[in-house]
């Protein structure tokens, strides 16, 4: 490790945190706007991360390690065979919200534009996507509008589906800050569990699974009916006005009826929708419970159309705020990484496919949107696609249903891995092996949850012969004949190119225009300073986002959108599914099953399980439920218990707990059960450890 002063970015989550690496030891960046000088618990252990066990030093094919000349001719051997014989479609990435943005870029640019397929997805695909699809239909642009310094000026925070306290420590210790600051600011948690986050709350909601949108029309309606709607704004700046406030009108939606839908009380519902209406400022900071769901972009909007319709949006301490789970998922959907749209937060319309051929001058540039991230391994399965390059992430274990994903990697004709680790559970499938460099020894940008750009910067070398990933995807960009669109000497030289292609975006109203960047030259990228987008003459536009009112879409208004379980709304009225119960087929009671994170653990564990100060928080894998639940099912604590989902897990289920017939006490026993020993009536299945946890509602089950 270097011992000069290098100011970096933490590589665990969206908050984006500023460290400084002095002396042989990694603290926090004081002068970094996201956390100045605070880290968390696995911020504080990145030294300890620097010597992982399991480092991948060298290429391997089939389990030979082979010189880089001969692993990227063999992989670019195989995409064009495979080009040749099944066309570009039966190519495929999967990357990561790990990767740097110039990582991310060279990707999505060598798979769109010169292999000719947007079958590139990401693992940002399952936390973020949800977000996306609501900011474009709201704003006309995948944006968030509020940043940390607008949770130093607000009157109400209002966190949803997040245990911002375990998952954004830094975030929260804002949040805390700003209500020892000014003890008149509020807090409200909305979650199925009464999380730490939620003790701290001034007022909890412990509502059930997909409450989220019915609670806010319920707040819609209250505003109507309590002159909180800011008419000036939602005429001068909204589409779809009189459609939303219309689908609220019915009984349905006054706050009794939405308190027992919810399985709330009413006071404290009342008490909600009070502050909120009545505050003149107001951050919905919302996460994973909002997300992962199947109706989650309507989640997202649900909460996004009450920020409109009470005009808090567009002025300091105002506005919904989509916190990001990995420290690049921002920079990835900067550059385009997600299968349905082509770059720099364009989608696939002719406009855009014209320019991007012209600037790449990419001779097979994808005319549609590709696959995304399950589709993408469905058709690993059938066979559609028969080469996938994994970057940077673990599918293995990360994708929803394991079993599949692992049986698709199991029958592909050609798997490459780039990772850091040598032995993930992906890894196990692949037949070349790539050793990418890892953090600390290469440098780029990440974007955080605040838009804000920070430089990763290098300060020791890749072990073996590890290198960047730009510099692998340029290698089998170059030996598929493409020398000068991957001609990159630097990580600089990427960054120019990308923020030069931002240019057509000064054609709309989006705010992601980075061209002013675009000749930056190699001094000032090295000395780059964190700096938020979007940008005025170069720097940070000091303006709250949407502060003018005008949005990115056709007529410069935001959309207020209806979810569709209004949509239906006359036909249909919409019914919280009951709590489940008692079975037929198995005469086992069920729960909901929710998933969280482990406080100190990041990700699949591959680059923290083996920190011994990481590790003692939660031992092993573990399931926690109502003690009641416990007693109803027959259950002790502190035993092993099998979860089995009645079907082959779709995302909305039912599980029913049961004892485990298998008495291992150690982390390496738990079993999965694989989807291709379960008959129908044989579900797949988990084996974890019982706790129990008064703080579940009695129909939720956790882990
Ligand atoms: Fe790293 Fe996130 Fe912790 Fe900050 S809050 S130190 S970015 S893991």
């Amino acid at each position: 490790m270097q011992s000069q002063n290098i100011q970096s970015a933490c590589p665990y989550c969206g908050v984006g945190c500023g460290v400084k690496i002095c002396d042989g030891k990694i603290e926090g960046d004081a002068s970094h706007p996201a956390n100045q000088g605070a880290l968390c618990v696995k911020g504080t252990a990145l030294a300890d991360s620097l010597s992982m066990p399991s480092r991948l030093l060298y290429p391997k094919v089939s389990q030979q390690e082979v010189s880089w000349d001969t692993a990227t001719s063999v992989i670019s051997d195989k995409i064009q065979q495979i080009l040749v014989e099944s066309g570009p479609e039966a190519i495929g990435m999967y990357v990561s919200g790990q990767l740097l943005t110039e990582d991310y870029y060279v990707a999505n640019k060598l798979m769109k534009g010169f292999i000719g397929s947007a079958n590139i997805d990401t693992n940002s695909r399952l936390c973020m996507s949800s977000a996306v699809v609501a900011h474009i239909r709201a704003f006309g642009e995948d944006v968030v509008p509020v940043t940390y310094e607008d949770i130093d000026d607000t009157d109400l925070i209002v966190i949803v589906g997040a245990n911002t306290a375990w998952t954004h420590p830094v975030v929260f210790r804002r949040i805390q800050q700003a209500r020892e600051k000014n003890p008149n600011v509020k807090l409200v948690v909305i979650d199925p569990r009464k999380t730490v986050t939620a003790e701290q709350a001034d007022l909890f909601l412990q509502i059930g699974n997909d409450g989220d949108v019915t609670l806010f029309n319920g707040l819609i309606r209250y505003m109507v009916d309590h002159g909180a709607i800011d008419h000036r704004f939602v005429k001068a700046h909204t589409n779809g006005a009189d459609e939303l406030l219309q689908v609220v009108q019915g009984p349905d939606f006054l706050i009794a009826n939405i308190a027992r839908q919810l399985g709330v009380d009413d006071q404290a519902l009342t008490t909600f929708y009070r502050w909120f209406s009545a505050s003149p400022t107001a951050i919905t900071v919302f996460c994973q419970g909002i997300n992962q769901a199947e109706d989650g972009a309507d989640k997202g909007n649900a909460i996004i159309n009450c920020h409109l319709l009470s005009g808090k949006i567009g002025k300091q301490g105002a506005g919904p705020f989509s916190i990001t789970g990995q420290p690049n998922a921002m920079g990835g959907r900067e550059v385009g990484g997600l299968a349905n749209q082509l770059a720099v937060h364009r989608g696939f319309d002719p406009d855009t496919l014209s320019y991007v051929r012209q600037a790449w001058q990419a001779p097979n540039l994808a005319q549609k949107a590709g696959l995304k991230a399950v589709d993408l391994f469905d058709a690993v399965a059938r066979g559609d696609i028969r080469f996938l390059w994994i970057i940077a992430t673990n599918p293995a274990v990360s994708l929803p249903n394991s079993a599949r994903v692992r049986a698709a990697l199991a029958q592909c004709e050609c798997v490459v891995v780039s990772d850091i680790c040598a032995n993930t559970d992906t890894a196990y499938y692949a037949d070349i092996l790539l050793p990418a460099a890892g953090w600390g020894e290469k440098s780029g940008m990440v974007t955080n949850s605040e838009r804000c750009m920070t430089r990763q910067r290098a300060f020791m070398p890749p072990p073996g012969a590890a290198k960047p990933d730009w510099q692998i995807l340029a290698d089998v960009g170059r030996k598929l004949g493409y020398e000068e669109a991957f001609s990159f000497t630097s990580e600089a030289d990427i960054f120019r190119e990308y923020a030069a292609l931002t240019a057509i975006n000064k054609k709309t109203r989006f705010k992601l225009d980075l061209s002013a960047l675009a000749t930056i030259s190699d001094d000032d990228y090295a000395k780059w300073r964190p700096t938020r987008w979007p940008l005025d003459q170069g720097v940070t536009d000091p303006q709250p986002l949407y502060h003018d009112g005008v949005f990115a879409t056709s007529n410069a208004k935001a959309n207020l959108v209806v979810p569709a379980q209004l949509q239906s709304y006359q036909l249909q009225p919409h019914q919280l599914q009951p709590v489940p119960s008692h079975t037929e087929q198995h005469d086992l009671p069920r729960w909901w099953l929710n998933t969280g994170r482990q406080r100190d653990q990041w990700h699949t564990m591959t680059r923290t399980g083996h920190i011994t100060a990481l590790a003692q928080s939660e031992a092993e894998p573990t399931v926690y439920m109502h003690p009641l639940s416990v007693q109803q099912a027959g259950l002790t604590v502190g035993q092993l218990v099998v979860l089995r989902a009645p079907s082959s897990f779709p995302l909305k289920s039912t599980l029913s707990v049961h004892r485990s017939s298998v008495e291992p006490t150690v982390l390496s026993d738990i079993a999965y059960l694989p989807d291709s020993a379960c008959s129908p009536s044989i579900p797949p299945a988990i084996i974890v450890r019982l706790q129990s946890d008064e703080g579940l509602r009695r129909d939720q089950v956790f882990m």
